[in-house]
This record gives structure tokens, C-alpha cells and sequence, in this order.
């Protein structure tokens, strides 16, 4: 099984250090900053072997090349972002399959975000790195891609086992709660699961992992299918990806 230990930098952004201790590897996903990581690589007396990155915006690559530089890792990266992926060493795409240690992990291609982002699927550890494609109840913004492209992308994370416990590079899960209790204020799931996360975040502990069943039950953005939806955006029976595109369009001025 892999440790975890997220790392919060920055305003809102977790830097997740992995370690596989059969093996003693350790990778890092997404590493804003090289010097949060140096420090607990540091302390847990770990070595650096990967670095991870999900896409190419600064707060997921920034800290590539010190740690590389200083630790000797590889950075592995979606190959069609190796033009702007600082240090790549390993590109990948949908379905290859990377190792650390013990545990591998499936790359899924989601495109939405940005054209060339990627997330990690540990299938035997029953976990997922999703950057900022998918965040707890909301999704990534559309910067390079469109609506159905990215409702593509979700559907291919939603129809992983209902256990899995992903982890996104965003704390945003507050405002994300807020809109979606706007878009389904009578969603009974939701309503407890906003109680829990504001329990959480005045505590000031992490809402992450979350798993792909809660997103399925309050994640407006998965649920662009659900009738009770569609029928609250006054959109019944239009296509998932229009809903979708509307929901995203909101959540844009909110
Ligand atoms: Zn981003
Ligand atoms: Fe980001």
C-alpha cells in the first residue's frame, strides 16, 4: 500500500509525496515547490525517484528542475506536453503504464483543462491523482479544451470503481460544496457531505481523498445525467454535455 502524505504550498495546492515501502521508491505528484518536498524527503530519510506531473501549468511543475537537479529524479509527463513540461524524461499517454515500486499506475488521457493533462489510476491501491481535472464535488476550469471534451474526460474517471480515492491538486472543495448546494439544494447527500466539509476545513484538515461514489452522489459535474439536474437547470432531456457546458459556464461567474 502507499503512503501519502499531501503537502499543502501555495493558497490552495497539495503537493502529494508517495512512498512505497516494500520497494522504498518514492514519487511526488505535481510539485509547485522543490523545497516542501526536499524537506520531508529529508525527514522521512526517502529518495526521490519520480516526479509525476498531470499538466504543464506552474503550480503543478515549478518545483521540476530543482528536484531534479538535487535529488536525480526522472519526471514523467504526457509526452504530448513535452514541449512545455520543464525536465520531462518519460513521456506518456492513455493507457501506459507506470511503476512505483510495488504499485503501478494506468495514465487516462483528460483532455478539458489543459489538451495534454493526465491523470494516475493505482489500480491495486485503489487510488487516483487526478490534478485538475476532477476536484472534490467540482472540476477543472476550461482552458484549453471544450465542454464535451472535458464531460469525456469525467465520464472516463466516473466509471472507475466506486472505492476509488482520488486525489486532486485544489482545495476548493468549499465553494465547490456551495455551488453544487445551489445547483441541487435538495440533494441529501450533499447537504451531509457539506457538513462534514465545513467540520473539516474550520479544523483546517484536508477534504481529500475523496472517492469517486461521493462524486458520483454530490459532484454536480458528474452528474450532468442526473435528471433531478437537469430538471433544476430547466435543461430536461438535453445532452449531458450541454448540461454540462452550462454548469461549467456558472460555476465560471460564481
Ligand atoms: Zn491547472
Ligand atoms: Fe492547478
Amino acid at each position: 500500500m502507499l503512503e501519502i502524505i499531501p503537502l499543502p504550498v501555495l493558497t490552495d495546492n497539495y503537493i502529494y509525496v508517495i512512498h512505497e515501502p516494500v520497494s522504498d521508491e518514492t514519487a511526488v505528484v505535481d510539485p509547485a515547490l522543490a523545497q516542501p518536498v526536499l524537506d520531508i524527503l529529508n525527514k522521512k530519510n526517502w529518495k526521490l525517484t519520480y516526479i509525476l506531473n498531470t499538466h504543464h501549468h506552474w503550480d503543478h511543475v515549478g518545483g521540476n528542475l530543482e528536484l531534479k537537479q538535487k535529488t536525480a529524479c526522472k519526471i514523467i509527463a504526457a509526452e504530448s506536453d513535452r514541449y512545455r513540461i520543464p525536465g520531462i524524461d518519460i513521456g506518456v499517454k492513455e493507457d501506459d503504464v507506470i511503476s512505483v515500486g510495488k504499485q503501478s499506475a494506468r495514465v487516462i488521457s483528460t483532455p478539458g483543462h489543459t489538451s495534454g493533462h493526465i491523470v494516475y489510476h493505482f489500480a491495486e491501491d485503489n487510488t487516483m491523482f487526478c490534478g485538475d481535472t476532477l476536484f472534490v464535488m467540482g472540476c477543472g476550469r476550461l482552458f484549453e479544451g471544450t465542454a464535451g471534451q472535458m464531460w469525456n474526460s469525467l465520464q472516463k474517471l466516473k466509471a472507475l470503481p466506486a472505492s476509488t480515492r482520488l486525489y486532486c491538486t485544489h482545495e476548493y472543495t468549499l465553494t465547490n460544496g456551495r455551488f453544487a448546494l445551489g445547483v441541487e439544494p435538495d440533494n441529501i447527500a450533499l447537504q451531509q457531505r457539506m457538513i462534514e466539509i465545513q467540520r473539516l476545513r474550520a479544523e483546517n484538515t484536508p477534504t481529500v481523498p475523496s472517492t469517486i461514489e461521493q462524486e458520483r452522489a454530490t459532484n454536480p459535474f458528474f452528474r450532468a445525467d442526473s435528471l433531478t439536474v437537469q430538471k433544476n437547470l430547466n435543461m430536461h432531456n438535453q445532452p449531458p454535455a450541454q448540461v454540462f457546458a452550462e454548469l461549467r459556464k456558472r460555476k465560471d461567474s460564481f
